[in-house]
Parts: C-alpha cells; structure tokens; sequence
C-alpha cells in the first residue's frame, strides 16, 4: 500500500492540471471522495476539476462545496489536464465520458471495491470501509492540512459508506480515521442532520406505495420504484430515494432487492445482504459489481416482472451452492 501511494504522490508532484473524477450514480463516499481530494489538491496548489457526469441527489447537492466545486462533464472540454484521478468507482463504464479523456492524460484508480477492473494507469485498490479514508490517507502523504470544511467533506463517505458507523465495514481502522477527522474539526452532527433528517415528505408518501408492492419469497424481499410511481410525487428520478436498507431490517431477511426505473424501462437494481449471502457475485453476473453486502447493476427492459422474477432466481441458485 505505501509503495501505490509513493507512486501516486510521485504522479501528483510531476503535474499541475488534475481532473478528479468521481462515478455515476454519485453516493456519499463518491461525493466525499471527490471533494475531499479536490480540496486537498487545491491546497497543495494545484489546477484541479472535479467532475461527474451525471446528476448528483438533491440531499448530496446541498452538502457544503458541492455546488461550487463539482461540475458536469463540460467542464473539463477544453482543460489540458496531464493527470486523472478516478475515486470510489470500479470499472471505467462507472465514470461515463470522462473515460474517454484517459487516452490523453497519465491516470490513477483510487477504489475500495473488490469487483475494481484495474483501469488506470496506476492502481489502487484496497479493502477499506469508504474510498474516504483511502483519500484522506492521500492527502496525509501530501501534507495537506485539515481545516473543519476538509474534515467535513472527508468524514461524509466514511459515515454514509459505513451506514453511520454500523454495517460489517466498520472496522477499528474507521474509528480511528473517525476520531482524527472530528480531531481535526469534522461535523458529524452536520452530516447527520443533512443525511438522514432531512428527507422530503414526497419520500416517505412514496415508501407507502413502494411497501404496498413489495414482496417476500422465503429470505429475499424485494420491490421497485417506477417513473410512474416517482411521478404521482414529483420526485426526479435523480433524487428517487433508496429503501433498499428498510428491507434488509425485516426480521429473517438475508437478502433485498430494489428495482428503480430511472429512465423509461431502464432499471437500476440494488441489492443488499445481511450475514452471509455476497451479493457483489450475483451485480458481476448481471454486469454490474460492488460489495459482498451491497452491489448492483443496470438493466434494460419492458418486463419488470421478469427481471424481478430472474435476479430473485440467480439469488437462489447461488443461496443453493453456499454451505451454511
Ligand atoms: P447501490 O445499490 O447503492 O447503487 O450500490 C451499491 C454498491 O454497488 C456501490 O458500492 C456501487 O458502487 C456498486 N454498484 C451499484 N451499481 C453498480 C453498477 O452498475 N456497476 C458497478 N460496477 N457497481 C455498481
Ligand atoms: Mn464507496
């Protein structure tokens, strides 16, 4: 790990134009991820533009410096960049255009994904909780100093990637990363409030509708979100919000599924474990990837009810093959 990051700070050094890039679908430790790196970069002087190409969740969007430091794909047109740097996403599909500017510029992968496809021209990939702590680590080599926002924006991806310090990820090593951010003036009353109490009404109205649909079959409960049911509430598709977590908590569920329809009959699939079951191994099959206890992958089709019925059987058939 410390010869990667060598190589990495050596990478940076050479260079003054980075691009930071972060994945589709931004989640909190992408987010996190993309800011805190940004931030540091800028302040060890470099020429930094942090991108993703697609739209960013309105409750991710409010969190401080996010509209101000991260922009569309149009932002980096035109900017000589000699160095990219792609945080939390783990194959090149996952951070859209941006993919092509790699034939132009040296690149580095930062992921904490097992399912990571290597696709940079320096690699690194570990089994940390959150990419959050693998950035603050980078900015630690860099002699980046931490002020209260830096701390903040860091401390977002460990809290959201650790479902607020509870899932199996969290490990010693979080608490202690944990413990020097708010040290070094991260808010986790902040995020906290602007994460979880803060949700709009429309959201829960929706999760009515989304109960009233779901289904149990032994120990997978699964359910979905379509336009239409999005559009009775006015919620964009970018902010339709996730319950996959509320059917993981069922009593005697191993397994649970949300299907989300974000464009018409395109179908994001989430995917949630408890104990045992790794679900990163059925999103691979489905060409998708993630984490033993939460992956996913997209899907095109006018037939819900059959992918429903396909993802619930590949789930099964693996739950055979596992010896308990
Ligand atoms: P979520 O279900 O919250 O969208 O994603 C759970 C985990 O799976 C995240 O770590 C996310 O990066 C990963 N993931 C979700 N969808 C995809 C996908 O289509 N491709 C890949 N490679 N990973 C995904
Ligand atoms: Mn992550």
């Amino acid at each position: 790990m410390i010869r990667t990051l060598e190589a990495i700070v050596g990478e940076i050094n050479k260079v003054k134009n980075i691009i930071v890039v972060g994945h589709i679908m931004p989640d909190g430790d992408d987010i996190s991820s993309v800011l805190a790196l940004t931030m540091g970069l800028e302040k060890i002087g470099k020429n930094v533009r942090a991108v993703i190409d697609d739209d960013i969740p309105g409750y991710l969007e409010e969190f401080p410096f996010v509209k101000e430091k991260i922009k569309s794909y149009d932002c980096i047109s035109k900017f000589p960049a000699e160095l990219i740097i792609s945080v939390d996403a783990s194959s090149p599909d996952r951070i859209g255009r941006v993919y092509d500017h790699f034939k132009f510029a040296r690149s580095i992968v930062i992921d904490h994904h097992a399912t990571n496809t290597y696709f940079g021209n320096v690699n690194w990939v570990d089994k940390f909780g959150a990419t959050a702590q693998m950035v603050l680590r980078l900015n630690k080599m860099l002699e980046v100093e931490y002020d209260e926002d830096l701390a903040t924006v860091n401390l977002l991806g460990i809290a959201t990637d650790t479902g607020f310090f509870k899932y199996s990820n969290t490990d010693a090593v979080v608490f202690e990363d944990v413990a020097w951010l708010v040290k070094n003036g991260g808010n986790i009353g902040l995020i906290s409030n602007m994460i979880l109490e803060n949700k709009p009404l429309e959201h829960l109205l929706l999760y009515k509708d989304f109960l009233n649909e779901m289904k149990i079959d032994n120990n997978i409960a699964y359910s979905h979100i379509t336009l239409d049911m999005l559009n009775k509430y006015d919620i964009l598709p970018k902010d339709s919000p996730s319950f996959v977590g509320e059917l993981r908590s069922i009593k005697g569920i191993e397994v649970a599924i949300t299907f989300s329809e974000g464009e018409p009959n395109v179908y994001h699939v989430s995917m949630r474990s408890k104990d045992w079951f790794d679900v990163s191994k059925v999103a691979v099959a489905f060409g998708g990837g993630g984490h033993p206890r939460a992956a996913g992958f997209s899907k095109e089709t006018d037939n819900l009810e059959k992918l429903e019925k396909e993802t619930v059987n590949a789930i099964k058939n693996l739950m055979e093959s596992y010896e308990k």
